[in-house]
């Protein structure tokens, strides 16, 4: 079906900025480019009713990266870059904070422990003390702490069974958010910059600007009408490949599990096992457990089952409790774990390959990027 004038006149044509994506990354973009340019029409697209990637579907960790998986960063990116990333995660956080408030994204300070199971095979090994000293020393610079990451005993965790847990390692800088709460305040800061943001349109192509860019626009997913604008950038994440070639970013699927309410549960820290490709946390009075992609089942009932043995293991008052939700989230990974922001073609701009901390990350990315296309 073919837009309507009115559609058209007010919603796609004569823009400064379209943004494709309306996840916390299009979403930060398109408000920092607003600050910059008050008067630059903008519209974010996006194609699902509240978000199909990850940032209305993750776990709310409000993280930078667990002891282990920190030290996997350093191994495969260098000291340097892996510290950057980091700085990217933490600053991030800040931003996110700062900008939305803690109470419209229900921050809660929980800090967080990596836990190393009895029974269970470790996906990498527990760090040695001296790996732990070396870590909190490197990445002093960015937490302004020396005691970043520290051993702690497992019984100073109330709820959890400390006879399943082999070590912990603590961390009393992370924290929590409520995922939608943070997407709906988003999505109130657009509304009040006077940033369109138009659900359930399809970006079915885009050219690169000769002498503007253009983009095609639909109700479906495919066809469309072409529409051109100043400048376009692409916060597709996960998606990427699906409108431009050459971007090293695919999508990677990650369930989601929620149980129904526990009698008596106490706020528990948010945990992280197996390198982050396991994660937990408590969400009021129930638990939340997700990932486990580095077991590459296919099947989703073996996954879940996975899943709930290690929810079991750790909090033996979750044994019987209904798993009341369940959804499936799409991250966007490629060869490294860091964010491609850049000019990927005259005139389209991207800012994808956001990984497993876009939370953490996201508006961070969204900031520099818009910083990026202000400069063009
Ligand atoms: C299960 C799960 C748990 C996670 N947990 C955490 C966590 O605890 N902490 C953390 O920091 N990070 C976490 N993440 C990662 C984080 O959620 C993502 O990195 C982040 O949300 C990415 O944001 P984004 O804006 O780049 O992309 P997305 O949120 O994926 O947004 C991209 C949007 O583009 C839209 N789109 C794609 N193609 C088109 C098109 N052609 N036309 C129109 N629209 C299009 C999609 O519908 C989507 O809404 C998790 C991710 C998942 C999946």
């Amino acid at each position: 079906m073919a837009f309507s004038y009115w559609e058209s006149n007010q919603w796609l044509t004569k823009r400064n900025l379209v943004v494709v994506g309306g996840g916390i990354v299009g979403l930060s973009a398109a408000l920092r480019a607003k600050e910059l340019h008050p008067s630059w029409k903008i519209t974010v697209i996006e194609r699902h009713p509240f978000g199909g990637g990850g940032s209305t579907r993750n776990a709310g960790f409000a993280c930078f990266g667990s002891a282990t998986e920190l030290r996997e960063d350093r191994l495969i990116l260098g000291d340097v870059r892996a510290l950057d990333l980091v700085q990217q995660r933490w600053t991030g956080l800040q931003l996110l904070r700062k900008r939305l408030g803690d109470q419209a994204i229900a921050y809660r300070a929980s800090g967080s422990v990596e836990l190393f199971l009895k029974g269970h095979e470790p996906h990498a090994p527990m760090p040695t003390v001296e790996e732990i000293a070396n870590l909190n020393a490197w990445i002093a610079p960015v937490t302004s702490s020396s005691k970043t990451f520290q051993l702690v005993d497992a019984q100073s965790f109330n709820g959890m069974d400390s006879t399943a847990i082999q070590h912990v390692i603590a961390s009393p800088l992370e924290g929590g958010i409520d995922t939608g709460k943070m997407m709906q305040a988003l999505h109130h800061q657009a509304h009040l910059a006077g940033i369109d943001v138009v659900h359930g349109c399809h970006v079915t192509g885009v050219l690169p600007a000769a002498p503007l860019p253009q983009i095609r626009l639909s109700e479906s997913p495919e066809g469309g009408s072409w529409f051109e604008a100043d400048r376009l950038l692409l916060t597709t994440n996960a998606f990427a490949g699906e409108l431009m070639d050459g971007l090293d970013v695919h999508p990677a699927s990650n369930m989601v599990l929620v149980t129904a309410p526990i009698h008596g549960l106490a706020p528990q820290p948010t945990v992280h096992i197996d390198a982050g490709y396991v994660y937990a946390r408590s969400i009021g009075n129930r638990l939340l457990i997700g990932g486990g992609r580095h077991w590459g089942l296919d099947d989703s009932a073996e996954l879940e089952s996975q899943l709930v043995n290690r929810l079991n293991a750790i909090w033996p008052n979750s044994r019987n409790v209904k798993i009341e939700h369940r959804w499936t989230g799409v991250l966007g990974i490629g060869q490294e774990r860091l964010p491609i922001i850049q000019e990927a073609k005259p005139g389209i701009h991207v800012a994808v390959r956001l990984g497993g901390m876009g939370v953490a990350m996201g508006m961070q990315c969204g900031h520099q990027v818009a910083d990026l296309i202000a400069k063009t």
